[in-house]
């Protein structure tokens, strides 16, 4: 969401006559988008913001905007504590970062612009084409969480659940299409959550997948980050008829023990989360599964750590993420004892290797099978180009230049643990041979 973002703050500050620049050493403003999920995030800002100073030291200084989670959840504090920052800017705000720039200019005075101000947001967004060219490009379409699951700040940091207007989010698809893109990615934080109101009618994700599903030349549609519990059965159909609907689905369930995700406030059980995987691949065969789990989260015991443990293995997730349970300052879990750090490393490592041999094995039972894969990009100073398969695997493979953009077929030959290495092959009917 922050690389839209930046997409996005990009977008608003040429209209206002900034290019963008590669030189870190002669830019007359710096703008660092930030997330605040990582660990020492806050800390991260300032020691970039030190490396900016040495550079700065015998220049005019830069105008320095802070914007993302960070601006959000550190507020005033950051303008005080570093003197060098001229603004904090909200992720809800930032579409007024234009007239922030201009005050900064004309008065040289200090913002703060952290208001939840997402329907102007929005608004203000709409009206300005989005100019990215890429052939997999995304666009937000929910922001905010209400959920309130105990460890996270996402609720604090980017307010509750908003959806914006179906129609505008087709127009930025067909104008996205007519750049050159051939993949849309739909964002939110709760993306499956997604429900405009418009005319007292109601407008879930399924309708907006079916509505992009009519786009001509959209070729792939992928959506992220879901909640198990707006799977919803319209949305799961969507999985049977619409062949642009990847068969890969980031599903996070952040821990195998329904004692673990009770303390974390998930609101569903693994019991629940494996009904859904299910319904899916009643529909969908061959769909992929990724997740996010939290390891070693405040009461975990060994009990409910083996579930975790138990839930991969019956899921057999790919290209999924782990992290050791961080507590975030201002939410329910920070208050809790964390268990040891020596067994939350020991049991992290574990979740990995099991992940890694998941995926190394199905990167193995790849090899001399012929993938569909989008060409993204030729890869900087080399002969090879860079595409996803359907399940989002990387792969990387000889192509023409003129297979940017297009689906094509690529026969495995080698792989590594993330990534499928191959070669174009021309039709359909060499991968039938
Ligand atoms: S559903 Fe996701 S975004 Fe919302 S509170 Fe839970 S972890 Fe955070």
């Amino acid at each position: 969401m922050n690389e839209y973002d930046s997409n996005r703050i990009s977008d608003l500050v040429q209209k206002i006559g900034y290019k963008k620049t590669e030189s870190l050493e002669s830019a007359d403003c710096y703008i660092l988008n930030t997330c605040h999920i990582r660990e020492k995030a806050t800390e991260k800002v300032y020691h970039d913001i030190g490396r900016l100073k040495k550079k700065y030291r015998n220049k005019k200084k830069p105008i320095v905007l802070i914007t993302g989670c960070v601006a959000q959840a550190e507020n005033d504090e950051m303008l005080k504590r570093e003197k060098y920052i001229d603004a904090v800017v909200g992720p809800q705000s930032y579409h007024n970062i234009p007239e922030i720039l201009k005050g900064i200019v004309k008065k040289k005075t200090k913002v703060n612009s952290t208001e939840f101000d997402v329907i102007e947001k929005f608004d203000k967004l709409n009206t300005l084409e989005n100019s990215e060219s890429k052939v997999s490009s995304y666009i937000t379409i929910q922001e905010g969480c209400d959920k309130f699951c105990n460890f996270c700040v996402v609720p604090y940091t980017r307010g509750t659940e908003y959806s914006r207007s179906l129609k505008e989010i087709i127009y930025e698809a067909k104008s996205l299409v007519s750049n050159g893109t051939k993949e849309i990615t739909l964002l939110g934080q709760n993306v499956n959550a997604y429900n405009f109101k418009h005319s007292k009618k109601s407008f879930r994700l399924s309708d907006l997948i079916r509505e992009l599903d009519k786009i001509k030349n959209l070729k792939r549609i992928r959506y992220t980050t879901s909640h198990p519990n707006d799977m919803s059965p319209d949305l799961i159909e969507c999985y049977k008829d619409i062949k642009k609907l990847m068969p890969f689905l980031h599903l996070p369930v952040q821990s195998g023990s329904n004692n673990i995700l009770k303390k974390m406030n998930r609101k569903y059980t693994r019991e629940y989360y494996l009904s859904i995987v299910n319904k899916i691949r009643e529909v969908s065969k061959n769909i992929e599964f990724s997740s996010d789990f939290i390891i070693g989260y405040p009461g975990e015991t060994e009990k409910d750590f083996l579930d975790t443990i138990d839930l991969i293995k019956k899921v057999n997730f790919i290209n999924s993420y782990s992290f050791i349970y961080n507590r975030r300052p201002g939410t329910p879990a920070a208050s809790l004892d964390s268990i040891k750090n020596d067994e939350q490393k020991k049991r992290l490592i574990i979740i990995q290797n099991l992940l890694q041999e998941i995926q190394i094995n199905k990167n193995k039972n790849s090899v001399g099978k012929f993938k569909e894969v989008l060409v993204e990009n030729k890869l900087k100073n080399q002969t090879k180009y860079f595409g996803r398969t359907q399940e989002l695997t990387p792969v990387i493979f000889d192509a023409n230049k003129e297979d940017v953009g297009k689906v094509i077929y690529v026969e495995i030959k080698k792989y590594n643990r993330n990534t499928l290495f191959g070669s174009k092959i021309t039709s359909k009917k060499e991968a039938a041979a």
